[in-house]
């Protein structure tokens, strides 16, 4: 059974200097590299590592770095029959310098990411039947969200959504689309106006959440765990144990594990398990795209890891 993911891809640009540049100033940097990204391609490629046949629908720009993006996406092992050329702008593009405290500043371009629209949408309808579930993010205009979980809900398909990057609101028509939503703290507490920080805070946000239409509410914690909750049960995950080098992606990586345990008919608290590995597993290595679990050290650690 296989997965679609709509939403964005980017790529990052990244220059690394002695420290930020102040407005005006040009500043001699240290080192350059290009790597892919965007919540849509790094939730596709984490589906794909773990060996779940995935799609991705989407948009890159012929203005900038289209085919390197599509290269990168077919080399995870990701089908990308389904993104389209746009050819009035860039791809997405992350324009990021990070010094030497680790300080960041990132511009971001949304370029074709800011185009998806209802043609689309209309793809993915047609690629929709027989599918396990759609994976959903914010880095797409919320109006296509919401008509790609429109799409899927007509088409008896299960819609995940991670609300991220962070929002202070979505629109209230969105939530009952949705079949499992998946905030981390900040967004958590984006969306329901007090600090979500641990176990208890996290089940009255899920409690929120659900009300307000979503069937499964999991709030992510970072290292502290996982609060799952739905109408019938509730229930805390604690995180596996590791050693951190960078957290980058780890919700991308949650988000595949978890749809990847839903595509082998798994219980909800194992999907989150799944899920909880791969996020895990993403933190101890650094970077986004390579930090991804594939099948291979995924089931290795899940078998050591569930021993115990
Ligand atoms: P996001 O990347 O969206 O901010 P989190 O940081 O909460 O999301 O990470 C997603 C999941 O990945 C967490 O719920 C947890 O299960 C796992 N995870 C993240 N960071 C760590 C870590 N340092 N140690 C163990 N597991 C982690």
């Amino acid at each position: 059974m296989s997965i679609i993911v709509f939403g964005s891809i980017n790529i990052d640009l990244v220059a690394t200097a002695p420290r930020l540049p102040i407005a005006g100033e040009t500043l001699l940097g240290k080192n350059f590299f290009k790597a892919p990204g965007g919540k849509g391609a790094n939730q596709a490629v984490a589906l794909t590592k773990l060996g779940i046949p995935t799609d991705i629908i989407g948009r890159v720009g012929t203005q900038g770095f289209s085919e390197e993006l599509i290269n990168y996406l077919q080399a995870a092992g990701v089908k990308t029959d389904n993104i389209f050329l746009d050819e009035t702008v860039s791809s997405g593009v992350a324009i990021i310098t990070v010094d030497d405290k680790g300080e960041n500043q990132i511009v971001v371009i949304s370029g074709a990411n800011g185009r998806i629209g209802g043609e689309d949408v209309e793809r993915l309808s047609r690629l929709l039947p027989g599918k396990q579930a759609l994976l959903l993010q914010l880095e797409i205009p919320i109006s296509s969200v919401i008509a790609a979980a429109q799409a899927a809900q007509k088409a008896g398909v299960k819609v995940i959504l991670d609300p991220a990057p962070a929002q202070t609101e979505l629109p209230e028509e969105l939530y009952p689309l949705v079949d499992i939503l998946t905030p981390n703290e900040v967004e958590a507490a984006q969306l329901v106006g007090f600090p979500v920080t641990d176990e208890e805070s996290a089940r009255k946000a899920a409690a929120v959440l659900l009300q307000k239409g979503v069937k499964c509410a999991i709030v992510k914690l970072g290292a502290k765990g996982v609060y799952c909750s739905t109408s019938s049960e509730s229930f805390f995950t604690p995180a596996f144990s590791v050693e951190t080098v960078d957290t980058t992606a780890a919700g991308d990586a949650f988000s595949g594990g978890l749809a990847a345990g839903l595509s082998q008919g798994l219980s909800l608290r194992q999907t989150v398990v799944w899920g909880a590995a791969a996020g895990a597993l993403s933190a101890t290595k650094s970077g986004a795209q390579p930090s991804l679990p594939d099948k291979i050290t995924f089931d290795k650690f899940l078998q050591e890891r569930l021993r115990s």
